[in-house]
């Protein structure tokens, strides 16, 4: 038997419009892909029983009673479809009201970390601030309030390497190398300590200069 998909001359498509009953028969018996072939190309008939079509006012009922749609069922079908859509309202108005709960969260969460980032800057500034402070003291030669001012640095920013540098400075400035030496000693502790603190990799390499430039290799 030759298949049916080996032969693609066989009367095409737009030849089935003019098909009548009889030839249509014909055709069905020809072969199962011609069959195929004729149902996609003819709408479906229908009997008049399209199960999701409302029945009219007037129509029999179709749960098979006899009285009329209106006298029978209509009613308690129209008000399951209302239950219906107002189930489905609601469902929509939880849907939205949980999105606006969410949208409400985020915007208090955006808001937190704006005044958080806000807060950071602040107290960038005002570490940046007192960390010029101690720079000016240290040049009015005010070397014990600039000492101060350096260990204020270290207690109130513990997570900052200034208190260090600065304490340093001090000591450089009255000449003690050795404790100034110290001082950037602890700021590489520090930088060592806090890898995320700065991507400037020169920070190391200045104080580690720093710290061999005030403890020169002893001369033999
Ligand atoms: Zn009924």
């Amino acid at each position: 038997m030759q298949h049916a998909a080996a032969q693609p001359a066989s009367p095409g498509p737009r030849d089935l419009g003019e098909i009548g009953v009889e030839g249509e028969q014909q055709m069905m018996e020809c072969g199962i892909g011609q069959q195929l072939s004729i149902q996609r190309m003819r709408p479906p008939r229908f009997d008049g029983a399209d199960p999701m079509a409302k029945p009219g006012r007037n129509d029999p009922c179709p749960c098979g009673s006899g009285n009329k749609y209106k006298k029978c069922c209509q009613p308690k079908d129209e008000a399951a479809e209302r239950d219906g859509l107002a189930a489905a309202q609601a469902r929509r108005e939880e849907r939205a009201a949980e999105q606006r709960q969410r949208d409400h969260e985020l915007h208090t969460e955006v808001a937190a970390w704006l005044r958080q980032a806000e807060e950071e800057d602040l107290l960038d500034d005002a570490l940046e601030d007192a960390s010029n402070a101690v720079i000016d003291l240290v040049k009015a030669g005010k070397l014990d309030e600039a000492e101060a001012a350096s260990r204020a640095l270290l207690a109130r920013y513990p997570q900052a390497h200034d208190g260090w540098d600065r304490l340093g400075m001090v000591h450089e400035a009255r000449g003690n190398s050795r404790e100034a030496a110290d001082c950037y000693r602890r700021v590489l502790d520090f930088l060592r300590d806090h890898p995320d603190y700065t991507d400037d990799d020169g920070l190391a390499t200045l104080y580690t200069g720093l710290i061999a430039k005030l403890e020169p290799p002893a001369a033999t």
